[in-house]
């Protein structure tokens, strides 16, 4: 289960389809077997030491609301909320008639942080009321690609009857967890486009797309919405609502005392900084516990201190498996994920510092 939920985070659920355990190799999804048509369990979903589901003030008229551990916030203006991250239908479902009960305005807009089914699933639940707001190339990310579209590599031994598709009873791992999330026509069966396109049938597309940042003005009160293309999601979009003390936004990328997710490279500290240098207190990063701007500090210490200790072992000569075992950022055991991804944090160091090396 950690495995995969490791993959949905780390890669996110569109990659998830096409390179992580479409074989099933590291087990089972949740143990669900297969979702209903609008089923898409809380258990599907990374499961850590966060449970439950809760709403919280941070600031001024800003709240997070929590589906166990991924985090979602809003804001409340006298013309209605502004809301980032659906999350799932699940999440969107109970969201919804808690907000209803709390607050006498409805969700005015829905902002998508990136195109990932554990993110963005479950905004038609709003769609009554609510416009919704990403990324221009999450339209890209969330297209269907072309039918000719063959089976990627790593999903052809389940195709065991050869006829290029992957069939309900043919489906192992995620691909059978998440079968109807993927089977975008409903037919009972998987192209290859739609293995490659991801679980994503519950993502709805945005109605107001955006390049470089806009802004929302609602209620006398103001959201920015800023591009940050990391190599996570080149539809990546942070969220600063402007109210009291502020909160930022930042989904996946900058985690709060949780190591980051995967072979992150030297580039994106230089991205972190930027965003460390935005005026917030409070930092909502999707995953875990709550932050403050001190934590995306410590972030951007991490990846430097990574850098450093990476740099020093290819200075002394040594291998990536010598500098995996020898890099040990101990400074840092106590944050989340620290044995799994302490590994490929130093991988993604290493092979960034030396393929830049003349
Ligand atoms: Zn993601």
């Amino acid at each position: 289960m950690k495995n995969r939920c490791l993959f949905a985070v780390s890669v996110g659920c569109f990659v998830l389809a096409a390179a992580s355990n479409i074989t099933g190799s590291t087990g089972s999804t949740g143990g669900t077997g297969s979702t209903g048509s609008a089923g898409q369990q809380r258990a599907l979903y990374q499961q850590t030491q966060y449970k439950g589901q809760e709403i919280g003030k941070l600031t001024g008229d800003v709240y997070y609301a929590r589906m166990d551990d991924y985090v979602s916030a809003f804001m409340v203006t006298r013309e209605g909320i502004v809301l980032v991250e659906p999350i799932g239908t699940e999440m969107a479902t109970w969201l919804k008639g808690e907000l209803a009960r709390r607050f006498p305005v409805p969700v005015r807009y829905v902002i998508y942080s990136h195109s990932h089914w554990d993110h963005a699933s479950g905004g038609a639940v709003y769609a009554d009321t609510a416009r919704f707001i990403g990324h221009e190339n999450m339209l890209k990310n969330i297209a269907m690609p072309p039918a000719n579209t063959p089976l990627p590599q790593n999903a052809r031994a389940q195709d065991t009857n050869g006829n290029g598709r992957i069939e309900q009873a043919e489906a192992q791992g995620n691909l059978k967890a998440q079968f109807d999330l993927y089977d975008a026509d409903k037919d009972g069966a998987l192209s290859g486009a739609e293995v490659t396109r991801g679980p994503l049938a519950n993502v709805r597309a945005p109605d107001l797309t955006y390049t470089d940042r806009i802004a929302i003005n609602l209620g006398g009160k103001r959201v920015e919405v800023i591009s940050k293309p990391t190599a996570h999601a080149d539809d990546n979009t942070i969220v600063r609502f402007v109210d009291g003390s502020n909160v930022l936004f930042a989904s996946d990328w900058i985690t709060v005392h949780r190591l980051p997710f995967g072979p992150i490279g030297d580039a994106e500290t230089a991205v972190v900084k930027t965003v460390e240098a935005m005026d917030f207190e409070h930092f909502i990063c999707s995953h875990g516990m709550l932050g403050k701007k001190a934590d995306v500090t410590a972030n951007v210490r991490y990846r430097e201190e990574l850098k450093d200790a990476v740099a020093a072992a290819i200075a002394a000569g040594q291998t990536l498996a010598q500098a995996q075992a020898s890099v040990l950022m101990d400074a840092y055991k106590e944050w989340e994920f620290y044995a799994q991804q302490r590994p490929q944090n130093v991988a993604g160091m290493y092979r960034a510092l030396t393929s830049t090396r003349r």
